[in-house]
């Protein structure tokens, strides 16, 4: 049986990468933060593809809660293997750096970059001795170029970047690929306050990207059939640089 987990599978851009991998007859760890409903009902999508869905609820910046989690799951299971990753779990907190408080710092950069390092943390080891692995970090257009307004997300995110490509150093040789997407501005939640249709005209593609168009690069970066990509970061923003 093969598992993937997904940080922030409850809403967004991780529901549609859940729903993807279990088309492709992953069974799929939703990992949440607190929204029981919307990952109850991310679970019963994932079932409707034919496999099980296990919710996993914990903060991905809450070092012990992580490890405490994920070992319970893996003691639980010990013949089922972790074959896929995907760090997704993000927030946005933005406001200019001379107005952010230490806790829109923290909250931030805990959420992406620290959530990446606990999770990649607790499930490497298996994917190490089983010669066996795909991680794919969900990053952002932000921390390529940067942004005003997000400097604390920007830096999250680049950071996150910079991990990608170190990583996938270390681990290349144990058949373990790491990678990222960058999205652009996408529909969910997450982009549910800001002006879409004046933002849209920056974009070259003149909208905003749909979760399916994100999640079905992660899906081709999680498969076998990527074995030969690893350290990159695709972008998905319809062309706006
Ligand atoms: P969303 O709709 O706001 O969903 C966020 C998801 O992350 C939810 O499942 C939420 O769980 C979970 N989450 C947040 N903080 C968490 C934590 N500390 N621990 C565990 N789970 C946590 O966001 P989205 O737009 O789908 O974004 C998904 C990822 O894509 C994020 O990393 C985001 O930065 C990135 N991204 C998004 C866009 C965009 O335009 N939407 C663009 C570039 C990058 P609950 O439901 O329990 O709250």
């Amino acid at each position: 049986m093969k598992f993937a987990l997904v940080t922030g599978g409850s809403r967004g851009i991780g529901r549609a990468i859940c729903i993807k991998l279990a088309k492709q007859g992953y069974h799929i760890l939703i990992n949440y933060r607190s929204n029981d409903a919307e990952a109850q009902r991310t679970a019963q999508l994932v079932e409707e593809c034919g496999v099980t869905a296990t919710l996993i609820k914990f903060d991905v910046s809450d070092k012990e809660a992580v490890t405490q989690q994920i070992e319970k799951w893996t003691a639980a299971n010990p013949h089922k293997h972790i074959e896929v990753l995907v760090n997704n779990a993000g927030i946005r907190q933005d406001t200019l750096m001379i107005w952010m408080t230490d806790e829109q710092w923290q909250d931030v950069l805990g959420a992406s970059l620290n959530g990446f390092y606990f999770v990649t943390r607790a499930v490497l080891n298996g994917m190490i001795t089983k010669r066996y692995g795909r991680i794919v970090n969900v990053v952002s257009l932000s921390g390529v170029k940067g942004m005003p307004g997000q400097v604390n997300y920007s830096a999250a995110k680049a950071g996150v970047i910079g991990a990608t490509k170190a990583l996938a150093q270390e681990v290349a040789r144990r058949n373990v690929t790491v990678n990222a997407v960058a999205p652009g501005f996408i529909k969910t939640d997450m982009t549910h306050d800001l002006k879409e249709d004046e933002l849209k005209k920056m974009i070259p593609m003149q909208r905003f990207g749909e979760v399916d168009e994100v999640a079905d690069v992660v899906v081709f970066l999680a498969s076998p059939q990527a074995s030969y990509v690893t350290g990159s970061v695709i972008h998905i923003n319809g062309g706006l640089l």
